[in-house]
């Protein structure tokens, strides 16, 4: 088959869904590869690079779309991207279905087969396909990165001949695969770092990576946030309470705060008040990763940067796995070479969408005319 790889159309996204590495894997799978002139440009791979790697250069979007049986890019497609989509074509890419019924229903109306990135089932055999988690924990990282950036302090502290310097303190709300990540970097800098979760089973994690979980004293174990399938549920008012109450006691004493909390399908919830912001000291720095589903401060512009009248720096930018275009798109690529594999089982160049394998089926919404979307749950052992 042919596999293709546009310049992404969204503005400013310097990621790009194949590099020279992925199409060499690509190929020793019997695909043949192309590009868009240019599509890796702002990752840091040039069109001279992928024709080292084998991979053919197209002059346009729409000579590739015609010439690829499988389209492979980063962002859910644009209107005219899925117009150019037939019955014989594939499109892989983040897609989120719950957000884009009517570009899956007209996906499926072309006879497209669309494969959502993002909705990869969260299975141990489908790590190697998480595109999710390739990105969060990007963004995690380049959290802590932008809130140094941000920040007029060291993050370690240092006895120095022109003065003891007290380290940063952090603290990182939510501890999933951002939260981790961000928790990760910031005790690598020698941060002081607490990390809060309303899910008690990563209080191990957090403190085998040198942060300090924030226990809550609450009448019932720190449980509240109930999990399903390893995800958090919404909180109770009295736990959220109690929540918040801790929050604002570490307020005035915290240097940065990194939030990543969230409950599948719904908006953040919002765990850092206006008033814990003007708790805070001048030039301490917020870094909400959750500003695209709204944002876990009251306080976040989403893709902006602003500083409160109290000196707070706020960053609500969302593109943090595009400002690391390089990394994230050789993760990505990766994930998305995995998913080939998977639907290559000959490494012939032949294609079997094999709709009984569960990873396949769950990530596939749209396929032979019809939504296959939402996927039937997971079948019970
Ligand atoms: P996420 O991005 O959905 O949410 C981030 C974190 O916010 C979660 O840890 C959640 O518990 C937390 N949170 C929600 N409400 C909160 C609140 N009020 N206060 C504080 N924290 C709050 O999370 P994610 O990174 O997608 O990970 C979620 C789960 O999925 C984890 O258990 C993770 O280990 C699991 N996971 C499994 C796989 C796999 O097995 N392949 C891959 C990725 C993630």
């Amino acid at each position: 088959m042919k596999i293709g790889t546009p310049k992404e159309v969204f503005e400013g996204e310097a990621r790009v869904a194949m590099t020279p590495d992925s199409a060499r894997q690509l190929q020793k799978l019997g695909h043949e590869c192309l590009i868009e002139s240019g599509a890796g440009m702002a990752a840091g791979f040039s069109d001279e690079a992928y024709e080292e790697a084998g991979v053919e250069v197209i002059k346009t979007a729409a000579q590739l779309y015609k010439s690829a049986d499988i389209i492979a890019k980063v962002r859910p497609p644009s209107e005219t991207e899925v117009k150019r989509l037939g019955p014989s074509k594939t499109l892989i890419s983040f897609f989120y279905p719950g957000s884009n019924q009517e570009l899956m229903e007209l996906a499926a109306e072309k006879g497209a087969t669309v494969i959502a990135m993002d909705m990869v089932p969260r299975i141990s055999r489908a790590q190697k396909m998480d595109a999710l988690s390739s990105m969060a924990n990007i963004a995690g990282y380049r959290a802590v990165i932008e809130a140094g950036n941000n920040f007029g302090r060291f993050f370690t502290g240092q006895v120095t001949a022109a003065g003891k310097v007290p380290p940063a303190k952090v603290l990182v709300v939510g501890a999933g695969v951002a939260g981790l990540a961000a928790i990760g970097t910031s005790t690598s800098l020698g941060a002081i770092t607490l990390a809060f979760d309303v899910r008690p089973e990563v209080a191990e994690q957090i403190e085998s990576m040198g942060a300090e979980f924030v226990f809550l004293e609450f009448d019932e174990e720190q449980t509240d946030g109930a999990t399903t399938g390893g995800y958090a549920a919404p909180s109770s008012p009295e736990f959220r309470e109690a929540q918040l109450a801790k929050f604002r006691e570490l307020a005035p004493d915290i240097d940065i705060v990194i939030t990543t909390a969230l409950i599948p399908n719904r908006p953040a919830p919002k765990l850092w008040t206006e008033d814990m912001v003007k708790m805070m000291k001048p030039g301490s720095v917020i870094v909400d990763l959750a500003a695209e589903r709204g944002g876990n401060c009251d306080l976040t512009v989403p893709d902006e940067k602003i500083v409160t009248d109290n000196g707070v720096t706020i960053v609500g930018y969302t593109d943090f796995p595009s400002k690391m275009a390089t990394q994230s798109s050789t993760l990505y690529a990766t994930n998305v070479r995995h998913m080939m594999t998977d639907l290559t089982p000959e490494k012939d160049g032949v294609v079997n969408h094999n709709m009984e394998d569960d990873v396949i089926r769950g990530a596939t919404i749209t396929h032979e005319k019809e939504v296959t979307f939402p996927p039937p749950p997971p079948k019970v052992a």
